[in-house]
């Protein structure tokens, strides 16, 4: 594979396109005969799809329809294939953005989305060897239970962390010599911490990796050399969402995500003008998942914005690649004096400054004006050079004056899951 020319490339991109039609019509067939919500929505669509051309008339799917769905037909709605008995894993979203969404699989469904995960750990090298420890609640998030699994299936010797302190969870790291954790980025960095206050160095732990996901910063340059150098592991991105299911993941090369293409259907489109994004412009990801029938999504509008790059990545991978993968969620973006600003933009320039531990990025009106504060705690003597080179910093890369300030160190809230560090007091 590594001997690829273009021509192979293109063929490969001609085969797969035709794969994932034939998939999808099948998923569509499937949903025309059993899925109301679908049936509903999509009733006047002629069979099969054949071209991009018949793709682009199917509308997109809103998260606000599937929400209103189950408020219309509660407890589950309407986005459901088989009869309620057919279906054994319920999750939920955080409902960060309203209210969570309840979301249904059955087996089938469900092994589907460990097919995915599988992916995730292939793409980072874990094998039946590993030692893989979950930072994590096992709550009724869909978060890592779907990657638990897969780890079991290919082997690995699972360990939970569920209902841990971070202190027991950095003992049970090094007790069971775990060699891959998997966490948020947040929470790595949180578990640094804790293990600096307890005098453990876990450079020197067995830990060789470390799966993130849950929030930006794998693929956040400055994030990523942080948590390896905190952690002397190599870190890896993955993204997936419970309405979707687990879409994409960073290869050894890093930099970014791909799209796993061969189980979803990825756009990117100006979500203003709904039309494809051109090349090298930033626009939201729309995805179709291709084996999930209990709980399909056909265009799914994710709120994940995403760099829209024409070019084949660097590595062997012939899936879209997504250069620094997400950007930010088009809910996350705030206009501030005319500016769009992705506060994940603000937190990569943050994480430049080693010295700083944690922070917090407050909107507020002052004289009709709206502004930006990032407070920040910090470890060094030198206070006023951090400042200075981080209020610079901020100026010159988002264009807009940004103030700074020093807190007290562990005044600021820390985070086991996604992290809420953005404070929107605007009036
Ligand atoms: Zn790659």
């Amino acid at each position: 594979m590594s001997q690829t020319n273009a021509f192979q490339i293109y063929e490969y991109k001609t085969d797969l396109e035709n794969y994932q039609m034939h998939k999808l019509n099948q998923l569509l067939v499937f949903v025309l005969q059993k899925n109301k919500f679908y049936q509903q929505k999509l009733g006047g669509i002629r069979l099969p799809i054949q071209s991009k051309k018949d793709w682009t008339k199917i509308p997109f799917t809103l998260k606000q329809e599937l929400i209103d769905d189950q408020q219309a037909h509660p407890p589950y709605g309407q986005n459901h294939a088989y009869p309620i008995e057919s279906y054994s894993r319920y999750h939920q979203t955080s409902g960060t953005s309203g209210r969570p969404l309840k979301v249904l699989d059955t087996i089938d469904s469900w092994n589907w989305w460990i097919t995915c995960w599988k992916d995730v750990l292939h793409s980072s090298g874990v094998t039946h060897k590993d030692h893989v420890f979950f930072a994590f609640s096992f709550g009724p998030f869909i978060a890592f239970w779907g990657g638990f699994e897969a780890a079991k299936e290919i082997g690995a010797f699972v360990i939970t962390g569920g209902s841990q302190s971070s202190k027991e969870r950095i003992t049970a790291i090094l007790e069971n010599n775990a060699t891959v954790l998997l966490c948020t980025p947040s929470y790595a960095i949180h578990l640094a911490e804790v293990a600096k206050e307890m005098n453990i160095d876990l450079r020197e732990s067995s830990i060789k990796k470390i799966i993130t996901a849950g929030e930006p910063g794998a693929s956040i340059p400055s994030v990523r050399e942080q948590i390896e150098s905190l952690w002397g592991a190599k870190l890896f991105d993955h993204v997936g969402m419970t309405e979707t299911g687990a879409y994409g993941y960073s290869c050894k090369e890093q930099g970014g995500i791909h799209i796993n293409e061969s189980q979803f259907i990825a756009e990117i489109i100006n979500p203003n003008t709904l039309e494809a994004a051109k090349p090298h412009e930033e626009g939201e990801l729309v995805l179709t998942n291709l084996g999930r029938f209990g709980y399909p999504l056909i265009r799914y509008r994710t709120g994940d914005i995403v760099l829209n790059s024409p070019n084949k990545f660097q590595c062997e991978s012939l899936y879209k690649f997504l250069p620094g993968g997400i950007i930010g969620r088009a809910d996350d973006m705030v206009v501030i004096r005319g500016i769009n600003i992705y506060p994940s933009s603000i937190e990569a320039i943050v994480r430049e400054f080693s010295e700083i531990s944690e922070f917090q990025i407050n909107f507020y009106t002052k004289s009709d004006m709206d502004q930006i504060k990032v407070q920040y705690e910090v470890d060094t003597n030198d206070e006023a050079t951090v400042n200075k080179a981080l209020t610079t910093r901020l100026r010159e890369r988002i264009g807009l004056r940004i103030d700074t300030e020093t807190v007290k160190p562990n005044t600021l809230p820390r985070f086991s899951m996604k992290a809420k560090r953005i404070v929107d007091n605007r009036t």
